[in-house]
């Protein structure tokens, strides 16, 4: 493949965006090289601007879960486009997308829109601090909520220590309000909060992990966060940013049967337009302005164009609910068929799936946390194998850390021709 003017446009792009990108992870830093400026997309595909054309399965991150310039999405949002594009003001399409949401989503009754996942997570966390009067949050080491100042925390000297920011500018101030645990290790959350008794807020996790690789949740952590919530009074807040309106049409709550308190939306919510959204029972809901206390805005909130997108998208989902299970099947195909392939080549490696998130890590280790995924990476295999599917046709993300996100789009005529790949270029891999 050519990457000329890829590599031409972003030459271009590093003089005037820092990096040449505006979300750091475009930059293709973790496995080296210039990365894919895209022209177009339609469906499964692809195309860059050197005329390549492109399986993809990274879907603009999750978001299209039905493929690219989905019709009913295109078209609803060139209507709306032609009657003005924001207003500041109460729209009835507001309502109906909030109707439908609350309709699909089990154990929400009132959802407030905002513009990105981070917006969602970070608005979630202020109003669980607000209804519950608390300061402090458990976070879990790998999880990403969006990159406001209390997610930017890594683990330090281990899950009973203040977090430490691991970005420069978030304040010790705000890192020690933010406690994190390991996924998977109830025994450490439950520790923790008997180390900071009646300060809790709330406990922050995504349900079905997405950006450590994808982390199947251990029988009974879910359940064991549950009950510990209930008797503590915590709140538990479910981030389906990733699972959301993906792993069922009411995303893990739905799946696994596990209530959260309050949960976050994005991706695939916003049907590949800037939305977020937050949700929860109406005592909670009801703390937020203007009813209640806790303040919370935004300019372009409930967008017009935005929910234009969002409510054509949640429409075919609620209405052609087999799609959940067709990228389902596909993704378990797929599966079956690396799998297949990479035992054949006799290549080390573990892939993690729910649903259809789905992750390939080289190594034979159990991936159940961020340190066993962080250890699974450290063979750089990822890198090699990144590059080499990028060159035959097949877009992954460019981290060892992410989930391949899967598009009822891809054929399985695409699906063979990918597993096919995965066997040509790891023949040398061990
Ligand atoms: C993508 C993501 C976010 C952040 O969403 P943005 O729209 O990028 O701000 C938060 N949480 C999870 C689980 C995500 O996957």
């Amino acid at each position: 493949m050519i990457y000329q003017r890829s590599s031409a446009l972003f030459a271009e792009a590093k003089k005037v965006i820092p990096g040449g990108v505006n979300s750091p992870v475009r930059a293709f830093k973790a496995v080296g090289g210039d990365p894919v400026f895209i022209e177009r997309a339609e469906g499964a595909y692809i195309y860059d601007e050197d005329g390549n054309k492109l399986i993809d399965y990274i879907n603009s991150w999750g978001p299209m879960i039905l493929g690219h310039a989905h019709k009913p999405v295109v078209d609803a949002v060139i209507d709306r486009a032609q009657k003005g594009t924001s207003f500041g003001t109460p729209t009835e399409i507001e309502t109906k997308i909030a109707e439908l949401a609350v309709k699909m989503v089990p154990n929400i009754d009132k959802i407030r829109m905002v513009n990105s996942g981070t917006e969602a997570c970070m608005s979630a966390v202020r109003l669980a601090r607000g209804f519950t009067g608390k300061e402090k949050i458990i976070k879990f080491a790998g999880c990403y909520h969006g990159h406001s100042d209390s997610f930017l925390i890594q683990a330090g000297s281990g899950a009973m220590t203040f977090g430490t920011p691991n970005s420069p500018g978030v304040t010790q101030g705000t890192a020690k309000d933010t406690l994190l645990a390991a996924y998977n290790d109830l025994n450490g959350v439950k520790q923790i909060v008997d180390q900071n008794k009646d300060e809790i807020a709330c406990i922050i996790v995504e349900p079905v992990p997405g950006n450590m690789g994808c982390i199947p949740p251990a029988s009974g952590f879910l359940e064991g966060l549950r009950q510990l919530c209930d008797e503590t009074g915590i709140l538990l807040i479910f981030d389906e940013v990733m699972s959301g309106f993906r792993l069922a049409a009411g995303g893990v709550q739905e799946r696994l049967g596990i209530h959260a308190d309050i949960v976050c939306f994005g991706k695939v919510i916003g049907g590949g337009l800037p939305v977020g959204a937050f949700a929860a029972r109406n005592e909670i809901m009801d703390y937020l302005a203007p009813v209640g206390p806790v303040y919370q805005a935004g300019t372009l909130s409930g967008n017009p164009l935005a929910m234009a997108a969002g409510l054509a998208m949640l429409i075919e989902l609620s209405e052609n609910p087999e799609i959940f299970n067709s990228i389902d099947k596909k993704t378990e195909y797929l599966h079956e068929g690396m799998e297949k392939v990479l035992k054949a080549n006799g290549v080390k490696h573990t892939i993690n799936r729910v649903g259809s998130m789905i992750s390939v890590h080289f190594s034979e280790d159990p991936v159940t946390d961020f340190a066993s995924s962080a250890e699974a990476a450290r063979s750089g295999k990822f890198n090699t194998f990144f590059h080499r599917m990028l060159e035959n046709g097949i877009y992954i993300a460019p981290s060892a850390f992410e989930t391949w996100f899967i598009s009822d789009a891809l054929s399985y005529e695409d699906l063979d021709k990918t597993i096919a790949v995965v066997e040509k270029i790891t023949k040398d891999f061990d």
